[in-house]
């Protein structure tokens, strides 16, 4: 039987409200399915460890769960009110992303059944794509600098890093995942018209890596038409693949079409599996709602779904993934953003409930 090692890092805010409800479903799960065992080792860290320590994790923090030998991370929301955002975002994420070589973010989007889009009044309701984001360098490699600070003549520079092998592995990724998952079309979101060094060369790598892939249709299009397009005609959309920036912002746009912050997942993956894959909702710690046990742990528990399915346990993921859509089909024990009154426990109890009816 296989046994997985999972690192659980509830983060900040409804972190731990919703993580809670993921560890409960994987646990239910892996009973009812008897072919996997997991066990969970729980981390504090985060903002309030900033708070008392100085930083959001232990200097060695990445080390540490490389050489416990977890299989995944399951990672809660990182922000704070009280901390900048870029300190709990550099302190914690992006170097376990860049550590762990997490080259690619995963972002499936997709409206679930019974959910309401915003495009719904407008017939639009065919939401299926997945974004394959760029994750370790790109506009977000963290190059630059800032001279004669706060004088009339301060300049801020921020440098992007496409390099050839780093482009040419996302891209290939992701039509190597069309071709997996029986995807129709790749597009690639680019900005060649304006920015004609990295963008260019983006487009160069993309007509490459797609002649190894004759079979599958694909295109390129300008970040801020694609944008519209999301919005006017979101099922002529299938797996696309962008830089970290465009990528990050796609991806939020698609979490809103597809209804809810609280329904969009993410992964993040070496998929070698030489470093340990990270999975996390997209959205953020919601300091509004924290506390209150109302936040939706849908997004938390998809994303543990997809870490089932990185591991190979295509059924239970599958199992996961249905019992996911027949709650939200009965439309009972439903979170407040999608229009109930049931508590975040109570909508991870539903899931779990049928996860037993199906199983
Ligand atoms: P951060 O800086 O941590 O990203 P943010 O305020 O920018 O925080 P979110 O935390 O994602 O962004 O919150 C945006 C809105 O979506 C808030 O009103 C929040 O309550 C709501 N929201 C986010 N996640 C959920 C969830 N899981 N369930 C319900 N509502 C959510
Ligand atoms: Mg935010």
């Amino acid at each position: 039987m296989q046994h997985y090692h999972i690192a659980v890092l509830p983060g900040d805010g409804i972190g731990q409200e919703v993580i809670t409800e993921s560890v409960q479903t994987l646990e239910v799960l892996a009973q009812l399915h008897g072919g996997f065992r997991l066990d969970t080792h729980e981390f504090d860290w985060g903002s309030d460890y900033y708070l008392r320590e100085g930083a959001m994790m232990p200097a060695d923090g990445p080390t540490i769960l490389k050489q416990s030998g977890f299989d995944g991370i399951l990672l809660g929301p990182v922000g704070d009110p009280r901390v900048p955002d870029h300190i709990t975002l550099w302190g914690l994420l992006l170097p376990i992303r860049q550590q762990f070589d997490q080259y690619v973010n995963l972002r499936p989007i997709r409206l679930l059944p019974g959910v309401r889009s915003p495009l719904a009044n407008k017939g639009l309701a065919d939401i299926d794509m997945i974004c394959v984001r760029e994750n370790t360098e790109g506009e977000y490699a963290g190059v630059g600098g800032r001279v004669h600070q706060g004088t009339n003549d301060e300049v801020a520079i921020q440098s992007t890093v496409f390099t050839r092998s780093g482009t040419v592995r996302i891209i290939r990724y992701a039509f190597q995942y069309a071709r997996e998952h029986g995807r129709r079309k790749v597009t690639s979101a680019t900005k060649s018209n304006s920015l004609q060094y990295n963008m260019v060369f983006w487009d160069e790598v993309f007509a490459q890596v797609a002649a190894d892939y004759p079979e599958i249709p694909h295109e390129q299009q300008l970040i801020d038409s694609l944008a519209a397009r999301f919005v006017s005609r979101p099922e002529s959309l299938d797996v696309i693949v962008c830089s970290n920036l465009f990528g990050d912002i796609l991806s939020d746009l698609g979490a809103a079409l597809a209804g809810s912050m609280g329904l969009a997942p993410s992964a993040n993956l070496n998929p070698e599996r030489r470093y340990p894959s990270l999975f996390q909702a997209i959205h953020g710690s919601a300091p509004d709602i924290a506390g209150k046990g109302i936040a939706n742990p849908i997004a938390s528990i998809w994303s543990a779904q997809l870490m089932l399915d990185f591991f190979g346990e295509h059924e239970a993921a599958t199992l996961l993934m249905r019992a996911i859509e027949d709650v939200l089909t009965a439309r009972q024990a439903l979170t407040p953003d999608l229009g109930g009154t049931a508590t975040t426990h109570q909508l991870g109890d539903g899931i779990r409930t049928q996860l037993r009816t199906l199983a």
